[in-house]
């Protein structure tokens, strides 16, 4: 690990996803907190890719993780770091610990230990390790078995309680009576999990662990490790669970998109992180609030204790406010990106088709929708032209045709047109924006018919009107 000099207030958080799965919201949640607290703190942030589960672990998950932390801009200061990487000094600090009498090999087989469990099940006990091969003074251990390679189980100490001052759930306090010897190391000398996290906290140095609760239970255990390894634990703050909109746990196996797949629906990194940022916290009653504004307000005493659930309509209606407030010339690149996937090149007209379209959009899918129509072929609908395009009005559409021919292409000029035209036909100005609007952009509504035939090319707009 770099050797940065750091005073005890320095904060150090991390994100410790599992490369098990495409990581979702739910997930991503757990990066966005640890990530804001360390930013607002000029702190460091760093990332740690726990990818020991070697037979569910995949480089497609790491890979979904490095992008959607990337897209969202969730930068790290420093890794990612590998667990498969750290094997030699996880092995080293359990040397350590087992040299300092913590650790103890235990030889019960897996036929004993079943055994155990279903006798303790009967009684009505609490299945546990009953520290059969623990040393103590003065005991002695059954016979070693022959050529049965032994777990190693941390001493757990047995008096007293293990208590933390959770920053959501407040103190919580655990009897070590009732945690067992737990397995640090497998019969080949892996280590486990629990043991991995530990050394690497201690050696990251992370001041404030923000996770899941779904880590809850393992957090007494990882402490008795700190201690024993003669660390004081970190701060610890457990983020409820982010239910999905049937209420329930959100996982992939129960449909939680890929992070990476919000950006290829046309969300904003801004509005994702300010929805992820209310999904279980709070700034009084501000519902719309930019990066700056969490960094300046985030903090660990204002996460929600209940579980948060995941509400697409408003994630939907938060990112149209970040579209509508967002400069026409940064949203044009996005919008561009969408149009490419589509085969369509965008041009300099782009940043004034997204001003004159971002209102009424929610994602930049929906405004590259709107954007196709001034460089790609329009199909309106057989419906809308029968409708709209009636052989009263014809007459009028060649006229203006025939005017926008000869104007200056400009939105002043074009209104003109249209007013002129309206007045020689008789009608009124519905009766002559609707079959245009359809036959220019394949749709009835549009924002202003003269904003908006401006921006078409005049050619195109004369060879659509022709199609009258
Ligand atoms: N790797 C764990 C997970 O993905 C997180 C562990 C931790 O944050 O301590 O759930």
């Amino acid at each position: 690990m770099p050797e940065n000099s750091t005073s005890p207030q320095h904060v150090r958080t991390r994100f410790a996803p599992s490369p098990t799965g495409f990581i979702h919201l739910g997930n991503i949640r757990s990066a966005l907190y640890p990530w804001a607290f360390a930013r607002s703190r000029q702190g460091d942030f760093i990332l740690r890719i726990e990818d020991t589960d070697l037979e569910r672990s995949t480089q497609a998950a790491v890979d979904v993780i490095l992008e959607g932390m990337a897209w969202l801009g969730l930068d790290h200061d420093e890794g990612p770091y590998y667990q498969m990487q750290r094997m030699a000094r996880y092995k080293q600090v359990l040397a350590e610990l087992q040299a300092a009498g913590h650790v103890y090999p235990c030889y019960m087989s897996v036929a004993e230990l079943d055994a155990l469990r279903e006798r303790q099940m009967a009684a009505k006990q609490k299945p546990r390790y009953d520290g059969t091969w623990r040393p103590e003074p003065g005991k002695t251990l059954p016979p070693m078995p022959e050529g049965v390679l032994p777990v190693l189980r941390f001493r757990n100490p047995q008096d007293g309680v293990v208590a933390w001052d959770d920053k959501v759930k407040g103190r919580i306090e655990i009897r070590n009576d009732e945690l067992d010897d737990l397995v640090i190391a497998r019969p080949d000398g892996t280590p486990t999990y629990n043991f991995c996290v530990v050394v690497d906290d201690i050696d990251m140095r992370i001041t404030h662990v923000i996770r899941g609760d779904d880590h809850v239970n393992n957090t007494p255990r990882q402490i008795n490790i700190f201690r024993a390894l003669g660390h004081e634990p970190p701060v610890y703050a457990h983020l409820p669970t982010v239910l999905n909109e049937q209420g329930e746990k959100m996982s992939k196996r129960n449909g939680a998109k890929p992070v990476t797949q919000y950006r290829d629906e046309g969300f904003l990194p801004d509005a994702m992180v300010n929805y992820l940022a209310r999904l279980g916290w709070s700034h009084g009653d501000d519902e719309i609030f930019s990066r700056a504004q969490f960094l300046e307000w985030f903090d660990l005493d204002h996460l929600g204790r209940s579980a948060a659930q995941f509400d697409e309509a408003k994630l939907r209606w938060v990112n149209a406010q970040h579209l509508k407030a967002m400069d026409d010339a940064a949203l044009a690149p996005l919008v561009a990106a969408q149009l490419k996937a589509r085969g369509i090149e965008a041009d300099e007209r782009l940043p004034a088709i997204c001003g004159l379209f971002k209102d009424r959009c929610d994602t930049t899918v929906a405004l590259a929708d709107w954007a196709r129509a001034f460089y790609a072929d329009v199909q309106p609908q057989p419906e809308d032209l029968a409708k709209h395009v009636t052989d009263t009005v014809k007459p009028a559409i060649a006229t203006l045709a025939g005017k926008l021919a000869g104007v200056e292409w400009r939105a002043d000029a074009i209104a003109a047109a249209i007013k002129e035209t309206l007045a020689a036909h008789g009608l009124k100005m519905p009766q002559l924006a609707m079959p245009v609007r359809v036959l220019v952009m394949g749709t009835p509504q549009t924002p202003s018919l003269d904003a908006v035939l401006a921006l078409c090319q005049r050619e195109k707009v004369l060879a659509r009107l022709s199609r009258a």
